[in-house]
């Protein structure tokens, strides 16, 4: 096939065979989120270069080197988001929804683009479903955010599946002061680094603990750690997150490691990750992001929020045969009608039926196919029952009703009772 009629590399059709469980998924975390009161906004999924650059940070992967960067025809760079919480940020302060302290609740959902190595759970156009809150400064809502998702997890059979790693960056001074010492001992042990954490050391030293190497985590095990340079704030801000996950009894492992490949958090920083994928397993990470906005050029404005991969999620409800049984079956009632005269009949029929039962899924199949075929269509549809309108049918104003999942015989049903009888027996979601 020639590449122009090929999705581009790492960017997915998402098929009819799938919906269904991306509808459930976000569905979940939606009514999950609606329940605690937040609010869902709206971002256009490009926005200016710049914006990026100077939330995320210039010496950052993303930034590096996974940006869908191009001029537009004004000669703006523009950029397709590789993440939400920037342009969030951006619309927050534009609309000055987070003035005098306003608190916001917000979450979003849609696609992210980043220009990676495609492979299972990795991609260049991927979705998140994020969520930012600003104007809150304690770790009760750090706390929210985690115990939110584990609820999650809990509604979607996934508890025993994932693992909450935390750490606590501190503030940019402490993290200062910490960033000096690391440096330090980098230093002390440079010829020793792989290249890329020789590299790192100099632009990004934070994420040199982040490295895959196994002889530079071997290095790392005496390296200072960030946990001896919080400072009593951060300090005290963390201890309050682990009280709260103790008292609703959520299970935790602090990772010193945990930096986070972003530069703007600070204080709590989370993942919770998977043995379930292979090597992407992380499924949902965040943190708080203290001085973000006022280094956006709004006034100081706590913030905290993290992002989820609806892919790594749904494979992962694959992978763990959690996909609910029900979603295999997107229809409830197919009807098939034999003839002209039939076919009209059944039209009218069904719009009855659909006035009066609205969240019925009724499916007509009109028209074409012999009795055989048609009775093939109903039962490969998954539906319950089948509706049957033909000559005889018309001439007594009734429908053959057929049960498809062995739950009885066939009936004859007048057409007047038949949505008071597809309510007995067909649970309305
Ligand atoms: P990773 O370490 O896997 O590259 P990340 O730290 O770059 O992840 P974040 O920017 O924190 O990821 O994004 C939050 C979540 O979005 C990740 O935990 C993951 O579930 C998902 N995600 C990130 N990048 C991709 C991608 N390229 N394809 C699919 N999902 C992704
Ligand atoms: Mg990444």
């Amino acid at each position: 096939m020639s590449k122009s009629l090929q999705a581009i590399r790492g960017m997915n059709d998402i098929l009819p065979e799938q919906t269904p469980l991306w509808r459930y998924f976000e569905g979940t975390v939606a009514r999950l989120l609606d329940n605690y009161g937040y609010r869902q906004i709206r971002m256009p999924i490009v926005e200016f270069t710049e914006l990026f650059k100077r939330s995320i940070g210039e010496v950052t992967d993303i930034v590096e080197k996974e940006m869908y960067t191009f001029d537009d025809r004004n000669g703006d760079s523009l950029t397709l988001r590789p993440e939400g919480t920037a342009a969030c940020v951006r619309a927050v302060l534009e609309h000055g929804i987070t003035g005098g302290g306003q608190v916001q609740k917000l979450w979003y959902v849609g696609p992210m683009f980043r220009h990676e190595r495609p492979q299972k759970g990795r991609y260049r156009q991927f979705h998140q479903i994020g969520l930012e809150v600003f104007n809150l400064e304690g770790p009760d809502i750090d706390a929210e955010l985690i115990v939110m998702t584990w609820r999650l997890w809990g509604e979607l059979g996934l508890r025993d599946a994932v693992k909450l790693e935390l750490n606590s960056l501190g503030t940019s001074e402490s993290r200062g002061r910490y960033r000096e010492a690391l440096v330090e001992f980098l230093s002390a042990h440079v010829d020793k680094l792989d290249e890329d954490s020789q590299r790192r050391m100099k632009t990004n030293p934070l994420r040199v603990l982040d490295t895959k190497n196994p002889e530079t985590q071997a290095i790392l095990v005496d390296a200072p750690k960030m946990a001896d340079y919080l400072d009593d704030e951060s300090r005290a801000h963390f201890e309050g997150l682990k009280a709260r996950l103790d008292a609703v009894g959520i299970p935790y492992v602090i990772n010193p490691k945990l930096v986070r490949g972003l530069d703007y958090y600070s204080k709590t920083v989370f993942e919770w990750v998977t043995d379930k994928l292979g090597a992407q397993g992380t499924v949902c990470a965040g943190g708080r992001y203290d001085g973000l906005v006022e280094q956006m050029g709004g006034k100081p404005t706590p913030g905290v929020g993290f992002a989820m991969g609806i892919e790594r999620l749904v494979l992962m409800l694959e992978a763990l045969d959690k996909v609910p049984e029900e979603l295999s079956r997107q229809v409830d009632i197919y009807l098939c009608a034999f003839g002209e005269a039939a076919e009209l009949a059944a039209l009218s029929l069904s719009e009855r039926v659909r006035d009066q039962l609205p969240n019925l899924r009724l499916q007509v199949n009109a028209g074409a196919g012999s009795f055989k075929s048609q009775f093939k269509k109903a039962d490969k549809s998954g539906a319950l029952y089948a509706l049957i309108l033909g000559d005889d049918e018309l001439a007594q104003q009734v429908v053959g009703f057929k049960p498809l999942r062995g739950q009885g015989e066939q009936q004859s049903i007048a057409w007047d009772a038949l949505a008071a009888h597809l309510a007995t027996c067909v649970v309305q979601g």
